[in-house]
């Protein structure tokens, strides 16, 4: 985790924690959460963090096993960079908790006619839980707040850094295609860039085989095209700025050039 509170109980990040403090006595942190004693780890190998001191702790922080991944923990960050550079943010804040949840980030931004809009975004590094992405969706959106999914680009790369031609598409990849129009959003980590993707089917033909009948003439057997399942071709584009009050339902059809049809209904396209 990114945030501890002090013994003041203001809230800190790891990367402007210190050790110790003015007369060189060692400062504590706490989890904001639980409220359990952190451990501050400023290493040189992975980003600065917080974890809990009791390993056993049972807190929302510390959820699916050992807490966050390091990954996971740098896409946070990133995000809170490229959405301050790119947004007149009011609010900008890592791991805001809101109601029973934790928003991975969370930002409040002027938009028309001094009106407010609120975002969540959430990182998605390895997790493939559908549920949880529906669920938090929602949870979001009965409370007026925009829910934004960011993928690790990761995921769709080779090992040399190029775009994977085909991409094995999950639940979670799949229903934020749809919600946000047709695209999907990935964070570059090491170039702190945004890509905005887009996953198409991918056409096939079966083998095509010629055959004869009994009076040797020529037939073809195969030779059918079906889409391949589970996989698809994605389009790159590069988000130069991610502005979050430039997204609407409108622009985000225009990119795409038709109306996708709601299928999931359970779920609000936002962008
Ligand atoms: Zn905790």
């Amino acid at each position: 985790m990114l945030v501890a509170l002090t013994e003041d109980g203001n809230r800190i990040y790891a990367d402007e924690a210190q050790k110790k403090d003015q007369y060189g006595n060692r400062n504590k942190f706490y989890c904001p959460d639980c409220g359990s004693e952190l451990t501050l780890k400023q290493g040189t190998k992975n980003i600065w963090h917080f974890s809990h001191k009791d390993g056993n702790t049972i807190c929302i922080f510390r959820k699916g096993k050992k807490g966050e991944s390091i990954i996971h923990q740098t896409m946070k960050k990133k995000i809170k960079e490229i959405i301050e550079r790119d947004n007149e943010v009011i609010v900008s804040e890592l791991e805001w908790k809101i109601g029973s949840r934790i928003a991975d980030y969370y930002c409040e931004l002027k938009v028309h006619f001094g009106n407010i809009r609120k975002v969540a975004i959430e990182c998605v590094h390895q997790h493939n839980d559908i549920d949880e992405f529906r669920a938090k969706s929602k949870y979001y959106y009965d409370r007026d707040i925009y829910c934004l999914w960011i993928f690790n680009l990761t995921r769709f790369l080779d090992k040399d850094n190029s775009f994977k031609e085909e991409v094995r598409v999950n639940e979670i990849i799949k229903e934020a295609h749809t919600s946000y129009f047709g695209k999907v959003f990935a964070l570059d980590i090491a170039n702190e860039i945004i890509y905005a993707i887009h996953l198409s089917n991918i056409l096939r033909e079966t083998e095509s085989v010629t055959l004869y009948d009994e009076w040797g003439d020529e037939y073809d057997v195969g030779g059918e095209s079906y889409f391949l399942k589970g996989t698809k071709s994605p389009s790159p584009v590069l988000v130069n700025e991610l502005k979050l009050n430039k997204f609407t339902r409108k622009k985000a059809d225009t990119f795409l050039g038709y109306n996708r049809s709601i299928c999931m209904v359970d779920l609000p396209k936002w962008w």
